[in-house]
């Protein structure tokens, strides 16, 4: 059935989406305190809403409206059906109360088998979901998902990381979920162990998610394990993960059209974006019983890619995720979002796994230093070799986004590590 889905003509793909939106307008409108007011405030009925270019009567949804009808104002059934609750990780504040009916946890574990089947998971494989079991959902939801499609599911959560290496040689995993840092850092602590990425271990499929990261990052990762990497995209107020998934084309993630409606704003105006044109990235839930959103803004900057993807797939596909808004910063006017900077360095050989970007005010002065953690053998030490290297950093960020940063090269492994979401931007302006 699924399989059938993927490949929607895209006549059928719009009438789906339709009725789905018909339905979920009429369940907020029951059933969600928050929607009601918005409905009467807005002088808006369900009978008005007939096509996809309807939901344009409704004004976008922030973060800020779910904090502040924190917990049950979005809750759009009574609390006899809702069986889950997760949040948010809070990244950027106060975490979201995100509900669930039983339905609500099968459709998003549907979501991520085919996901996962689509880059060729398949029973046999062994999975080993390395992303916190906790309220975040790329534990739990990721786990029911693979369990669905009928994989060894290893629910080892995140940390421990020789514990985790233990696992993957015992039960020889083929297939990690995590965030890209960990991903690196993994990879550090398995040769430290005098073990070799690609040879010791039975990987052949690592989903990367979480947290943005760049094509070369993605690289580095495929050639120290000697696997495919594919980006898996989702937020918990869509569900969590299984919202976009690459294909293996790895151009761009298919958005399951089925289950979420998307539109591409300006940030700054909100005026809509045509396909191929970057902006940000807003969500409608299409299949979602205890708690839709319409019109969710995302943060998340991407674009929709025009042509269609050689794999057939009709759902449209996004570009990867360049950061959220707010991870911005402004510096000397030139506004820098920090995977630019990660790409930059991530193409760099001679640059490890790790990097910090500290953002600094002396003398009303702002500057950018950059800690990089130098690749394990070219750290000899050697000045003269190391003061190239700075200098050649110095001169890719300044000629490509137009900042002339310091450098500041340090040993690897020196950083703080994290397996979770990594915060790389340390702003030391305003204290
Ligand atoms: P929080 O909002 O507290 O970080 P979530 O765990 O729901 O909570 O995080 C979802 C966010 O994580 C997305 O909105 C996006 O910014 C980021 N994210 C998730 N997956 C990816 C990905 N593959 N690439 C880039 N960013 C991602
Ligand atoms: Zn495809």
């Amino acid at each position: 059935m699924d399989e059938i889905i993927e490949f929607i003509p895209l006549d059928k793909l719009k009438e789906l989406q339709v009725s789905r939106l018909k339905g979920v307008i009429e369940r907020v409108y029951q059933g969600s305190d928050f929607y009601q007011k918005l409905f009467q405030e807005n002088n808006l009925h369900p009978s008005q809403i007939t096509s996809l270019e309807d939901i344009l009567r409704f004004p976008l949804v922030t973060r800020a409206d779910l904090r502040a009808n924190f917990p049950y104002g979005f809750l759009s059934v009574s609390l006899e059906e809702v069986v889950r609750l997760h949040t948010s990780t809070g990244t950027t504040g106060k975490p979201k109360a995100i509900f669930f009916t039983q339905n609500d946890i099968e459709a998003s574990a549907k979501l991520i088998a085919r996901s996962m089947k689509l880059t060729g998971a398949r029973p046999g494989d062994v999975f080993q979901n390395m992303m916190s079991y906790g309220l975040f959902t790329g534990g739990l939801i990721f786990h029911y998902g693979a369990e669905k499609l009928g994989l060894l599911v290893i629910p080892a959560g995140t940390g421990n990381t020789e514990r985790q290496i233990g696992l993957m040689r015992d039960f020889q995993t083929t297939i990690v979920h995590l965030t890209p840092t960990y991903a690196l850092y993994l990879a550090d602590v398995i040769e430290d162990l005098g073990l070799n990425p690609r040879d010791d271990l039975h990987l052949r499929l690592a989903y990367l998610g979480a947290e943005p990261h760049s094509e070369e990052t993605r690289a580095r990762v495929e050639e120290i394990f000697g696997i495919k990497a594919y980006n898996s995209y989702g937020l918990s107020e869509m569900n969590g993960p299984g919202v976009a998934f690459e294909c293996p084309y790895q151009q761009g993630m298919h958005l399951w059209e089925d289950s979420f409606l998307m539109e591409i704003i300006d940030p700054d105006t909100g005026e809509p974006r045509r396909e191929g044109e970057e902006g940000e990235l807003i969500l409608t839930s299409l299949n979602r019983e205890a708690m839709p959103i319409i019109r969710y803004r995302t943060g998340d900057l991407t674009y929709i890619y025009p042509e269609s993807c050689p794999c057939g797939r009709t759902h449209r596909r996004i570009a990867r995720i360049r950061g959220r808004v707010d991870d911005m910063f402004i510096l000397k006017g030139v506004n820098v979002f920090p995977s630019e900077v990660e790409r930059i360095l991530m193409g760099m050989p001679e640059v490890g796994r790790n990097y910090q970007i500290v953002l600094e005010r002396e003398k009303s002065k702002d500057k950018m230093r950059v800690r990089v953690e130098v690749e394990k053998r070219f750290f000899d030490g050697s000045l003269p070799h190391l003061r190239g290297l700075e200098q050649r950093i110095k001169s890719k960020i300044k000629s490509e986004i137009l900042i002339t940063p310091e450098i500041e090269l340090i040993e690897p492994g020196s950083l703080p590590r994290t397996s979770g979401k990594s915060r790389r931007v340390i702003d030391q302006r305003r204290i």
